[in-house]
């Protein structure tokens, strides 16, 4: 048995930034043929799943064509078109006259937006569908912070989203993926799926805790009742297309309305509880004023409304201000995307003192201006380190020139790549143990809580004016499909 593996994978924030080339998937992580097997294998994520369960399943895996950008803006058309032309030609080449493929699985995202195609999925997904014709498995891994188009549904075989945030578990949704592929080419299993769609905006939220586990615990009993699958998907709000949602996706063994069912009846406990979802969280101010009260330690704060995960550019100075004006003891902050700051440091070098503008650089009226502050360089590094947490182990990161600062008594490490932290290795790299720390600081919406909350005396999640704000009321949408919950009244639902 062979199956053809691939991936096309960006989160789009429409509303902030310039488009995206093509030059920033090639640049960060753009794979061919057995590029994608060697930089994937044992790697924690979508694509290490889909390769592990080829070895462990003797199942031919034969790598087609990968690339994968962080959050940013609107794709630029021609790097969609480059890019879903890539992977049609390498999935026509996976398949040679007399041995062809049997089934193919796609590593999406779900959320992203291209100049002119609101639904980049759903039309990467009816390309592949057309390309192999109506009977070949099709199978897709997405993130739960995807949308959830006809589009898709009609083209795929099956669509298989993490039921996690952080997303802990996209190692096994791959892996389940190739699987399923297999089951279904024996006929062991006809997939079918059913959605079900809320007119809600949610604010990003964990499955660790509170009330998205607790609809995870209502997904995981239908699925005991005989489902292959069934997710609730967050949706994405910090964009501005029509088809923001949040929705439920059901896949059954044949049986249509069985996944109806259990899609309706989990959509309608979420629309029950959607007060639950709604976001109040403290500004940076207040944050950093609770995080010092707190007995225990460490603390960790985490600037969720300038999380470069979503989108945002990870320079923003609302939550360092707060910081440095208490300048506590113990404190630290991994990290400030800013190339400048951290190409000065490495100019000057440990042991120097330099003035500085921290931050601040790139939208300074909504994220705050730069910090000018007088800096002492502790150290600078190569911000090479591989990530230890349960989510994307293994892979390797590469966030250019670093340095820890020390401003007011407060280390402060700038990077050159604008990207969420969710380990301690870039603390590490530093010369920084957490564990003794009073405050640390970071900036991550959710995903820094697999490595942090277990060794955490408490996590604060600070609000400020942000891209990536857990307060979507503060956007100016133009686009959306209205009305929508939480940002109209007397919003209604029937399943
Ligand atoms: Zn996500």
């Amino acid at each position: 048995m062979r199956i053809a593996i691939g991936q096309i994978s960006h989160e789009t924030n429409t509303m902030f930034g310039p488009p995206t080339p093509v030059t920033e998937f090639e640049r960060q992580n753009w794979s061919v043929g057995q590029e994608i097997i060697e930089k994937n294998t044992g790697v924690r994520g979508y694509l290490g799943g889909m390769i592990a369960a080829g070895t462990d399943n003797n199942i031919e895996i034969v790598p087609t064509f990968a690339a994968r950008a962080h959050p940013s803006g609107t794709i630029e058309r021609a790097a969609f078109d480059t890019m879903l032309a890539n992977l049609q030609d390498a999935i026509e080449a996976a398949s040679p006259s007399g041995n062809p493929v049997d089934a193919v699985c796609l590593s999406l995202h779900g959320a992203g937006t291209a100049e002119g195609i609101n639904d980049i999925e759903g039309t990467i997904l009816a390309a592949v569908r057309e390309q192999i014709g109506p009977d070949m498995p099709l199978i897709a891994t997405l993130d739960l912070h995807c949308h959830t188009t006809d589009l898709m549904l009609e083209s795929a075989t099956a669509l298989l989203t993490v039921h996690e945030y952080p997303h802990v578990d996209s190692y096994e949704r791959g892996y389940e993926a190739v699987e399923l592929a297999a089951k279904t080419i024996r006929g062991e299993v006809s997939p079918v799926m059913a959605k079900a769609v809320l007119p809600m905006a949610t604010s990003p939220i964990t499955s660790f805790h509170g009330p998205a586990r607790e609809i995870n615990e209502l997904c995981w009993s239908w699925e005991e009742r005989g489902l292959l699958d069934i997710t609730f998907i967050h949706g994405y709000p910090h964009t501005d297309v029509p088809v923001i949602s949040t929705s439920v996706i059901a896949v059954a063994d044949g049986d249509q309305e069985l996944a109806q069912e259990a899609a309706n009846d989990v959509a309608a406990r979420v629309w029950a509880m959607r007060e639950q979802f709604r976001s109040s969280l403290p500004d940076a101010t207040e944050a950093v004023a609770q995080a010092l009260a707190f007995e225990g330690a460490p603390v960790v704060i985490a600037e969720v409304s300038d999380n470069p995960g979503g989108g945002s550019p990870g320079d923003s100075t609302h939550l360092l201000r707060a910081l440095l004006d208490a300048a506590p003891e113990g404190a630290a902050f991994g990290f400030v995307y800013d190339p400048e700051t951290a190409a000065q440091a490495h100019e000057a070098g440990p042991g120097a003192t330099i003035d500085v503008r921290i931050g601040g650089k790139t939208d300074p009226e909504m994220m705050g201006a730069p910090i000018e502050a007088s800096a002492y360089v502790k150290c600078c590094t190569d911000g090479r380190y591989i990530t230890q947490s349960s989510m994307g182990q293994g892979s390797q990161q590469d966030l250019g020139k670093m340095a820890r600062l020390v401003v007011n008594g407060v280390d402060v490490i700038v990077g050159s790549e604008s990207q969420q932290t969710i380990d301690d290795e870039l603390f590490r790299l530093h010369g920084i143990d957490v564990s003794r720390l009073k405050i640390i600081a970071l900036k991550s919406q959710n995903h820094f809580r697999a490595y942090f909350e277990p060794l955490a005396a408490t996590v604060i999640r600070a609000d400020s004016p942000g891209w990536t704000t857990s307060n979507v009321q503060n956007f100016n949408y133009q686009n959306i499909n209205r009305p929508i919950w939480p940002l109209d009244e007397g919003v209604e639902w029937q399943p």
